[in-house]
């Protein structure tokens, strides 16, 4: 049990400590009243024999900073939120500003999708994306701390992968109905796309299967490799350009969801427009949790919108406590500044709630839409991360669409890429 003191003990506090010690190290810690008891002492001036660490404003309730300055390296991680003396720098205030998501809390500079640049992050303008920063602190902590209290033991964490498919259009063809069908025959033949309206054609008739349907080898390969996968189902109102899913009311659908739903872990993706609407959020919760006949527990926004603190609080609010939105569309890396689930913490509200922000260090489309990299680029790009997080034995978590294995249109030549990325980074490689 890691034993800390501070003078002034705050929910930020608390939230921090519990990434670090109870989420990252796995280990039980305690505030205590007196600082000779202490193993760490987080206060301006050091009291007692424990490890001290001087605070910033970070830490303190009603602080929202959107660029600290750059601490010195520690332990060969880059830091934030230098101090004199101590250790050098605010590791807890630190986690808070980068687990808490501080920097996006009335961020002016969004993207069309109204979404927190990576290039506008205090990580991604230091080049620091792809690190780990907060199981990196954690860990050097451990070590300094049972450096200086032989009695104190950290146990060991196993690398694991999480590997999700976002479910966007679960058919090209299939299960669309007579109207949004019809529309595509004569949108065919205006663009004057025989092979498209052949293509179709053969779909509809059964005979060749539907471009998009790569599901039952998408379940072979994460079998294959011991990773098992998380699926993200897009069941919003039709709305074009952004959730053009298949209708929650065709029986294609469900029968595809029921027979995921047994054999993996399906979740909601909220659609374009519930990341700012608590009824639509509920209602197409709702709609997947009716689909897979069972409760919903992850849930991931479609084009991962997502203000902070509002489109959080209401997962938590409605009693979701799995969202897994927490990576950039347009880079690889670590949103969070970690890459293991932590809890999320309102800084409107100075609240610690129940979600667990779970860091998505990587997807298809980034590689494909935002850094046009090769398939081979992109295979080790996901190697690197994955020996980033091989070295703070963390979870490495990966997004896939489902189109993204299909071989056909845009991802012509890009079919092989899953399985191999799945090869590079399995716990069993
Ligand atoms: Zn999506």
């Amino acid at each position: 049990m890691i034993r800390l003191w501070s003078p002034d003990v705050n929910h930020r506090l608390r939230f921090a400590a519990a990434c670090v010690f109870t989420h990252v190290l796995e280990v039980g810690h305690t505030w205590v009243t007196a600082p000779e008891e202490a193993h760490l002492c987080y206060a301006a001036k050091r009291e007692g024999p424990g490890l001290h660490i001087v605070p910033t404003a970070l830490g303190q309730l009603g602080v929202v900073e959107s660029d600290p300055a750059t601490g010195p390296l520690w332990h060969g991680w880059p830091t934030l939120g230098p101090t004199d003396g101590g250790i050098g720098f605010d590791l807890l205030g630190a986690v808070v500003f980068l687990a808490a998501r501080m920097e996006e809390y009335g961020h002016p500079k969004l993207d069309r999708h109204g979404r927190f640049p990576a290039a506008e992050s205090w990580m991604g303008r230091r080049g620091c994306l792809d690190r780990p920063l907060i199981d990196g602190w954690a860990q050097a902590l451990a070590t300094e701390l049972s450096a200086k209290f032989a009695d104190l033991t950290f146990p060991t964490r196993t690398y694991n992968v999480l590997s999700t498919v976002d479910v966007d259009s679960a058919y090209a063809y299939r299960g669309k109905g007579f109207k949004r069908t019809l529309g595509g025959f004569l949108g065919d033949l205006k663009r004057g796309d025989a092979a498209n309206r052949r293509l179709r054609w053969r779909v509809l008739r059964g005979k060749q299967p539907d471009p998009f349907d790569t599901y039952e080898t998408i379940l072979q390969e994460h079998a294959r490799h011991s990773i098992p996968p998380l699926f993200f189902f897009l069941v919003a109102d039709f709305d074009r350009p952004h959730d053009i899913n298949l209708s929650h009311r065709r029986p294609a659908l469900r029968a595809l969801v029921l027979e995921l739903a047994d054999r993996a872990e399906v979740g909601a993706h909220p659609g374009y427009r519930a990341a700012e609407s608590a009824e639509r959020l509920a209602l197409e919760i709702g709609r997947v949790a009716d689909l897979k006949l069972g409760q919903v527990d992850h849930t991931r926004y479609h084009y991962l919108r997502g203000r902070f603190p509002e489109a959080f609080a209401r997962l938590a609010h409605q009693g979701l406590r799995h969202d897994h939105t927490m990576g950039y569309a347009d880079a690889f890396g670590f949103r969070t500044g970690s890459c293991t689930p932590l809890p999320f913490f309102d800084l409107k509200a100075e609240v610690l709630t129940p979600l667990m922000l779970h860091p998505t260090a990587f997807m298809d489309t980034t590689a494909v839409r935002y850094l046009h990299l090769d398939p081979e680029a992109t295979i080790a790009a996901a190697a690197a991360l994955a020996k980033e997080v091989r070295a703070v034995r963390g979870t490495l978590e990966l997004l896939w669409h489902n189109e993204a294995w299909s071989n056909w249109k845009h991802w012509e030549g890009w079919s092989h890429v899953p399985e191999k990325v799945l090869a590079a980074v399995g716990p069993i490689s």
